[in-house]
């Protein structure tokens, strides 16, 4: 469904991402743990070219991306199967919560405006935020404004959602609101890819855990193999010092 081939990404002389192999089945949620700094942000914005890889192939679906000179086309194609939740939710400040949401749907998407409203209203619903159609991301609470972003990501029907420390920039009483609605959409079967510092949902949610340090994938497995019996040292450092 999705693959990372030989990924590798520096800035600079700053090599972030050391030849990442990753591969993604359909209707998994993987989480990527890792220190600050590893790489993970990198990697997820590598799956939909926010940033370009200098080495390596991404494919999503039947659709694959060789970073040697890709074209304009080809970066859009990929984006179209991608929606991306950001840890600062990147909500448009000046349109209502709804127009939020039917922004991609309208200009990206080209849809008829009714047709993107009344997806908008029922993703919407979805996150709880039907009774808040027409009021402006200022007058949310952070966890509201991040349901927002869910909803929009969620409407462009995307083939994965890629969430970005989602729950970082909340204060701690809104996180659990947040992973509630992210673990509701898990269990309808979409595709998911969530870069987290909440061990919690890690375990509980997810299906596929990777652990990443210095660029590279050191371990992945399933939740309870990687919380319960990590054979790396580094993970194992890593989830003592975190939990
Ligand atoms: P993580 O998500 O694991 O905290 P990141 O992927 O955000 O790690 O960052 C990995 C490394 O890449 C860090 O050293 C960071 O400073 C560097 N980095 C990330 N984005 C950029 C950028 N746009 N320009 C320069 N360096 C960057």
């Amino acid at each position: 469904m999705i693959q990372m081939a030989n990924i590798t990404k520096s800035f600079g002389k700053n090599e972030v991402l050391k030849g990442i192999n990753l591969t993604v089945k359909k209707g998994e949620v993987v989480c990527i743990l890792g220190p600050s700094g590893s790489g993970k942000t990198t990697l997820l914005r590598c799956m939909n070219y926010l940033e370009k890889p200098n080495n390596g192939e991404v494919t999503i679906g039947d659709f694959t991306v060789n970073c040697k000179r890709p074209s304009k086309q080809e970066i859009h194609t990929l984006r179209q199967k991608t929606a991306m939740v950001f840890q600062h939710y990147n909500l448009f400040k000046h349109k209502t919560v709804l127009e939020n949401v039917m922004e991609g749907l309208v200009i990206v998407q080209k849809q008829p405006k009714d047709k993107a409203r009344e997806t908008s209203v029922k993703v919407l619903e979805k996150v709880g935020l039907g009774n808040k159609l027409d009021a402006y991301p200022s007058q949310l609470s952070g966890g509201q404004q991040q349901r927002v972003g869910i909803a929009r990501a969620l409407a462009l029907n995307p083939e994965v959602i890629l969430f970005d420390e989602p729950t970082s920039a909340l204060d701690p009483e809104l996180v659990g609101e947040v992973l509630d609605v992210i673990q509701k959409i898990a269990k309808e079967g979409i595709t998911m890819i969530v870069v987290t510092h909440e061990m919690g949902f890690a375990r509980e949610v997810s299906n596929h855990v990777v652990f990443m340090d210095e660029g590279v994938i050191v371990e992945e497995g399933k939740p309870q193999e990687i919380f319960g019996a990590a054979k790396e040292e580094r993970t194992r450092q890593f989830l003592k010092r975190i939990t």
